[in-house]
């Protein structure tokens, strides 16, 4: 069954779009769970539950290892210049139903429409890229030291994989993976978060009527993830585990996939040192510095989490912050006017609220923001603190909130040795006029990614992710993307 004209009728309301349940995805088809029980999506900025979408059981996870199983053969057999084809008519769907998907995305998430259209178009580029990708895998030939023989190495689709992803990026997360995936070879089963449900499934239904044949993407939301994924990651037929969240969960789901000698990438949480040196352009780093904070109203992996401004630099920077943060309009996110949105869930609103209530009792001075706003929907201010001092909690755990703690440092050394004093390596960003200082900086930063007097590095075209507990691989870039879901096989051949 197509659903695909349904969710992308443009003549609908929001509410149509928002509402829709067509059930799991598995093998092409639309099926309830197999015991008729579903999840409730929320609308974080009205608290209202907006739709209900199917609760996977083990029963239905192993239908979606055997639909993926089937759909194998016939994907990996696909000439590279067709899988190429569809992954472009992906693209050029999502990008046709951009409007739509970023309404939807909005609603579930409580993103600001303008990240939600900056997320679709972001995650719509991984279908553009990976088609390019496709018909650019090649191995590799030459001949042995020994010259008794020539080494010819293939590379091939891993196999079955399973994809599970965050909801702060509800399109985003989910194009990174499969597209690669799809590039190479492989067929999928993707979990999404269950709080972000509904743009994974209008997606499902985006790649069917673009000609992803049934079986080759399958996707299902659980509020068991633990023992569905375990079950899946036991079933020998899986390979392959792709996982983008929280640093507590992918240890754990490294230890599940370890029981099988599953490969896994794991794009984790992040603790992004954002530095500003004396010599920086102030109004960049400003405008820079808006971007890294704001976007996804700090619901990021690669939002800075603590400012370390040079002391000659510190005061301007802290009063233009202040002014910026305090002027940004907060509310739904699907008003156009909106510039910060709610929260996903009133216990990220609580954890936002202790780190500052903590830092304060420390003795950091809030500039703006600060307290829980009250009323409906999960919502919390920009907030600039500053004089934050290092033992407060937000210097070490993700604040993942529109929260800015501003800290002083004198020098180059101090700054750097600051900036890696905890222990995730995500991203960071610097700002200096001296070119010579800041690629000698990102160079000592332990960080998988860096922004050099830039707000913002993500790209599919480049690849992304940490080090340290914030992951291992990386996703997007030249070759590495499609790298993580494919095998090296080595034939060693006399001719
Ligand atoms: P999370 O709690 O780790 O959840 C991520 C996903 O894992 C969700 O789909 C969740 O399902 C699932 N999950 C939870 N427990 C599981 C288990 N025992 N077994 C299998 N799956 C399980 O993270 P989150 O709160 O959604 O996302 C925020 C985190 O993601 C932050 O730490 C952020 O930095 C990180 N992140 C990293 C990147 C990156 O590229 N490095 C990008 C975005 C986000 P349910 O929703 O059903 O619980």
């Amino acid at each position: 069954m197509n659903i695909s004209a349904d969710i992308f009728d443009e003549d609908e309301g929001m509410s149509d779009y928002a509402t829709f349940s067509h059930g799991l995805y598995i093998g092409g088809r639309w099926q309830p769970s197999s015991d008729g029980r579903v999840i409730e999506v929320i609308d974080p900025s009205t608290e209202a539950v907006i739709a209900a979408v199917p609760d996977a059981t083990l029963a239905d996870a192993a239908l979606a290892v055997d639909a993926a199983a089937k759909a194998a053969a016939g994907w990996r057999e696909t000439p590279p210049r067709r899988r190429s084809e569809i992954l472009r008519r992906c693209f050029e769907l999502m990008s046709e139903r951009a409007e739509t998907l970023a309404a939807l995305t909005s609603l579930e998430n409580g993103k600001a429409l303008r990240d939600a259209r900056g997320e679709v178009a972001y995650a719509a580029e991984f279908f553009r890229w990976n088609a390019e990708e496709a018909v650019r895998i090649s191995g590799e030939f030459g001949l042995a030291p020994s010259g008794a023989n020539r080494i010819v190495v293939d590379y091939q689709p891993i196999g079955i994989c399973v994809l599970i992803t965050p909801w702060n990026f509800p399109a985003a997360m989910a194009t990174r993976k499969i597209a690669p995936a799809l590039a190479a070879g492989c067929t999928v089963i993707l979990k999404p978060a269950s709080e972000t449900p509904l743009t994974a499934y209008a997606l499902a239904a985006l790649y069917e009527e673009a000609g992803v044949p049934p079986g080759v993407v399958n996707v299902l939301t659980t509020s068991s993830p633990g023992p569905v994924t375990a079950a899946m990651l036991a079933d020998p037929r899986v390979r392959k585990l792709s996982f983008t969240g929280s640093t507590g969960i992918g240890r754990v789901l490294l230890a599940e996939a370890a029981k099988h000698v599953i490969s896994c990438s794991m794009e984790l949480g992040g603790n992004a040192p954002f530095v500003v040196f004396d010599d920086a352009d102030l109004e960049a780093a400003l405008d820079g510095a808006m971007v890294a904070k704001m976007r996804n109203a700090g619901e990021a992996c690669t939002a800075a989490n603590r400012f370390y401004v040079q002391a000659g630099i510190h005061d301007a920077f802290a009063d233009g912050l202040r002014k910026r943060m305090a002027a940004l309009q907060v509310g739904p996110g699907t008003d156009s006017e909106t510039e910060c949105g709610p929260m996903i869930t009133r216990k990220a609103v609580d954890k936002i609220d202790r780190l500052v209530q903590d830092a304060v009792a420390r003795g950091a001075k809030v500039l703006c923001g600060g307290t829980i706003l009250e009323g409906r929907g999960y919502f919390y201010p920009p907030t600039v603190l500053r004089d934050v001092p290092p033992d407060a909690v937000m210097t070490q755990e993700e604040i993942f909130g529109p929260v800015a703690p501003l800290l002083s440092f004198d020098s180059e050394a101090e700054v750097i040795a600051k900036a890696n004093d905890t222990e995730y390596g995500l991203a960071a960003y610097i700002y200096t006029r001296d070119l010579a200082r800041g690629m000698r900086v990102a160079s000592k930063i332990e960080s998988g990614m860096i922004a050099l007097n830039r707000g913002l590095m993500s790209d599919p075209a480049a690849p992304f992710g940490g080090v340290k507990q914030s992951g291992l691989g990386r996703e997007g870039g030249q070759k590495h993307g499609v790298a993580e879901f494919m095998e090296a096989k080595y034939i060693a051949v006399t001719i």
